[in-house]
């Protein structure tokens, strides 16, 4: 077994027992990303040497006390998706609007990741803006699914996933306004979660949709998703959206035990569009959770039906507006062609921009429209507040919800792409669930017939990040799924 087949419990335990050191393990990463990245292509920016470099000063500071290093965190390495602010990296959310943006500031994740001396590999692909559900939408690389790279590796954290699965990082950071972070870990069969909203600070990450948006850990397994969670929550004065709570040590949650836990499956997630070989492995989950001891039943969410397009309505409206600072002035690329001052914001946009996301700010910019307005974006955050009482009212009754992640595998580069409404039905199964500011994770159960991953996902109640990290744990402990080998 080799340094990056090693979960990132592991090689803290190893380097407890100083059985491996920081710079071994940051080596051995750079190796791995020297073999791996030509074919998988998930990083913007290669940092793997910058490191290293970083790697041994922590090694030296460690060995001399300046470090104190209680948690045996110091120097893991980490990757992060590209829409974070890493501060004197560039941050390009995968567009050309920004492809030249370094970052002069930290995220408030990477400060706390930085204050417990983790290293950073690098920056990782994403779909423009986060707009998109297989990492396609890049405007800067395309990002094969380790698995088979002749597929997707889902969207639109695919680079934070992929990095993972192919033991290019032991871990990443993922955003997730609406099934970002679970679609991808459940492409390429890892452990993603979406934290409730306001747990994590969004400062520094660029904005899609801010009533949506979490950022959240990508994992090998349960407990390094714990572990990550724990590195990054917190109020933060920079956010206001984000929440005072006391600090929790969610590593506390994982007991192997799900006696008496009630779990609800909405029906409305397992009919129609599932893909039968989903439908059958997300059975076999059930079955398991039920000789686990858990009370299983069916539960009914009827507003699920509508949360699509409500998704799709708040999402393009908020992008509307928070992709307005890019205009070739304040922010963003500046075209080279113009006369007026028109011509600057015109064709900056026009040439900044990729297709997806002009399409999200003409369709937001309809909704809020005046005549339009009370008829799409009014309706929507109606509907908003109707879905929020359904999971609610699911609540009284259940401690989890359970439904796939997805309604297929991976799919093949170029089948999605030219047909938005197929690629935003991939989404089917995550969007209530930001639309509602609950936590859900993606947890892998298994492999179709073709050898592709499959996850499950795990609903919580806000702020009960908890029970779905017991759940998620027991089920992993008593089962054998096991990640991409070689
Ligand atoms: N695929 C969804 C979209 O395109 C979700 C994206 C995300 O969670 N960032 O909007």
């Amino acid at each position: 077994m080799s340094i990056v087949d090693l979960t990132v419990h592991e090689l803290v335990e190893k380097l407890e027992k100083k059985e491996l050191t920081i710079t071994e393990i940051n080596k051995a990463y750079a190796e791995r990303i020297k073999e791996k990245e030509p074919e998988v292509g998930a990083f913007i920016s290669d940092l793997s040497e910058d490191a290293l470099e970083e790697a041994k000063k922590i090694e030296e500071k460690v060995s001399n006390g300046e470090i104190k290093n209680e948690n045996h965190l110091a120097g893991i390495p980490i990757a992060i998706k590209d829409n974070m602010c890493v501060k004197g990296t560039r941050t390009t959310c995968a567009s050309k609007m920004l492809e030249n943006f370094v970052a002069p500031y930290d995220a408030t994740v990477i400060e706390k990741l930085k204050a417990e001396n983790l290293t950073f590999l690098g920056k990782v692909n994403m779909d423009e803006f986060a707009m998109g559900a297989s990492t396609e939408y890049s405007a800067l690389q395309k990002t094969k699914n380790p698995w088979n790279l002749n597929c997707v590796p889902g969207g639109s954290s695919g680079g934070s996933a992929a990095v993972v699965a192919s033991k290019m990082a032991p871990w990443a950071l993922g955003s997730d306004t609406g099934g970002s972070i679970r679609q991808p870990a459940s492409f390429c069969g890892i452990v993603g979660l979406k934290p409730t909203y306001g747990l994590v600070s969004r400062y520094g990450l660029v904005a899609f949709a801010s009533s949506l948006d979490q950022i959240g850990p990508m994992t090998r397994d349960v407990r390094d998703n714990a572990m990550l969670l724990n590195l990054i929550v917190g109020h933060d004065e920079h956010d206001s959206t984000s929440i005072k709570t006391e600090k929790k040590d969610y590593t506390k949650a994982l007991v192997n035990d799900v006696k008496g836990l009630k779990i609800g499956l909405p029906k409305e997630y397992f009919g129609e569009g599932i893909n039968e070989e989903v439908k059958a492995s997300i059975d076999k989950v059930i079955e398991k959770y039920k000789e686990l001891g858990a009370e299983v039943e069916e539960c009914s969410l009827d507003i699920a039906e509508y949360a699509l397009a409500t998704y799709y309505i708040i999402a393009c409206a908020e992008a509307s507006s928070n992709l307005g600072r890019f205009d070739g002035i304040r922010y963003g690329y500046r075209t080279k062609n113009f006369k007026t001052l028109k011509d600057i914001y015109r064709n900056s946009r026009t040439e900044g921009f990729g297709d997806e996301v002009k399409r999200r700010i003409i369709l937001g910019t309809y909704v809020l429209s005046s005549g339009y307005y009370d008829a799409y974006y009014k309706k929507a955050q109606q509907v908003r507040t109707l879905v929020r009482q359904e999971f609610n009212k699911a609540f009284e009754k259940y401690d989890l919800i359970l439904t796939p992640t997805s309604p297929t595998t991976a799919f093949e580069i170029g089948t999605k792409s030219n047909n938005p409404l197929e690629m935003y039905l991939a989404d089917i199964c995550t969007v209530s669930i930001n639309i509602a500011g609950v936590p859900a994770i993606s947890v892998p159960c298994g492999t179709s017939s073709k050898g592709l991953p499959i996850g499950f996902q795990l609903i919580g109640k806000h702020f009960d990040e908890e029970t779905i990290y017991r759940a998620a744990y027991t089920y992993e402990q008593n089962t054998d799924f096991k990640g991409l080998e070689g």
